[in-house]
């Protein structure tokens, strides 16, 4: 999993640090991570630890190549021992972010300075079933381990985000109606048998969030929708994401919103139900429609900006039904901030006014409160985020086991309709 040469870890640490995980010193991880450089007085006396014990928490996350002392403060020498600042080794450390965008994937590798090292796709249309796709996955991930060896980097995690209904235990996918193939398939295990890299798997929702996440500001609550084949969202709060998955009898979940019906005479959706907001909006009822056969979520963008007068009048009608049905959720939520994502996000702005008036339906003049962007770049924000989401599932890993355990279910919401 590494390039690093390691040398012996002191017998006195080895026997007073619990060498079999990490636990124990993460919080002096944390703290130094969020501080910046800190001395390990000042980590002891912020965490209650004693000197004694900081000191070798320290010197057990050195070995370990996730801190490293930075610099002698010349403040510091006295009669005592000079001061050395500490920080998180940002560079030399990094994280993999899988993205399965059907038809493709993606894997991305950043260090924890989030600079991007390294990046690649594959496409997965021809894959039949689940099989098909982890050994087109595996040979990808073989490609960025090998990347992250070369560049002496310690690969400590990494997040897959995965379309449909995920597992809430173990994020092995349970349902994924635009992409079947993808049903069964556990990602997180094939990572951690195959590589040895602790891996998360969760809903793309959560990292469309994360790659919003950085521009929110503290306080906001955000509610992300994702616009792809599909129709998906995710909601947070304070840069964290509320709720990903859950529903353990395979109850509608947020992340679903898409297939909440809005009229049980309307069309047939995928997920073989009638009139869900998905089966008006999703791309893959645009592209039935409107364009020929074969063609991409790209070539509808192309076609919305030349101007196609039947997509454009559909595009406008879509962005008022998203208004008026997304209304109760971002009451429910107090949510302040929408963003719109995904590959169909430019499709949204010839119906921005009809999506705020929708909205001001239902929720009247408080639609002033909330604001409305469209994402610039949404798969390069998607990539970043579903990277971003692997560095915190190894510096926070409580933040998202807490997250599979949530459900809110929508079973009985109602909605406005169309
Ligand atoms: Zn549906």
């Amino acid at each position: 999993m590494t390039g690093r040469k390691r040398k012996e870890l002191p017998a006195y640490i080895r026997g007073r640090v619990n060498l079999d995980e990490l636990l124990a010193s993460r919080r002096v991880m944390q703290f130094v991570h969020e501080r910046g450089p800190a001395t390990q007085g000042e980590t002891s006396e912020a965490l209650g630890l004693s000197l004694g014990a900081c000191n070798l928490h320290f010197q057990r996350l050195e070995y370990e190549g996730l801190l490293k002392a930075l610099r002698l403060d010349p403040e510091g020498r006295g009669p005592g021992r000079p001061r050395s600042h500490w920080e998180f080794a940002r560079e030399t450390n990094a994280a993999l972010g899988l993205v399965f965008d059907p038809p493709h994937v993606f894997i991305q590798l950043e260090d924890f300075a989030a600079s991007l090292l390294w990046s690649q796709g594959a496409s997965l249309r021809s894959c039949r079933n689940r099989g098909e796709v982890a050994s087109r996955v595996a040979r990808l991930a073989e490609k960025a381990v090998a990347e992250a060896s070369a560049r002496r980097l310690e690969l400590r995690s990494a997040f897959a985000a995965l379309p449909g209904v995920l597992d809430p235990a173990t994020g092995a996918v349970r349902r994924a109606v635009n992409f079947t193939a993808l049903e069964g398939l556990d990602v997180a295990a094939l990572m951690q048998e195959r590589f040895q890299v602790p891996t998360q798997a969760h809903s793309l929702g959560a990292a469309y969030f994360y790659g919003e996440a950085a521009d929110l500001a503290p306080g906001r609550t955000a509610l992300v929708m994702y616009w792809d084949l599909g129709l998906g969202f995710a909601f947070g709060r304070n840069r964290q994401l509320l709720t990903v998955h859950g529903g353990d009898e395979g109850g509608r979940v947020i992340s679903e919103l898409g297939h909440i019906s809005v009229d049980a005479h309307g069309p047939l959706c995928n997920c073989g139900e009638r009139g869900c907001l998905e089966a008006y909006a999703g791309g893959w009822v645009l592209l039935r429609r409107f364009a020929p056969p074969g063609a991409t979520l790209e070539d509808l963008v192309e076609m919305a900006r030349n101007g196609h007068a039947g997509l454009q009048a559909c595009l406008v009608d879509v962005a008022r039904l998203l208004g008026r049905n997304l209304a109760s959720a971002i009451q429910m939520f107090g949510v302040s901030d929408v963003r719109i994502t995904g590959p169909l996000a430019p499709l949204f702005l010839p119906g921005r006014d009809a999506f705020l008036e929708g909205l001001a339906e239902v929720i009247g003049a408080r639609v002033a409160a909330v604001d409305v962007q469209v994402t610039p770049d949404p798969k390069a924000r998607l990539l970043a985020g579903a990277t971003r989401a692997a560095r915190r599932a190894f510096l926070y890993p409580d933040e998202f086991t807490t997250l599979s355990r949530m459900s809110i279910t929508l079973q009985g919401q109602k909605l406005a309709g169309i």
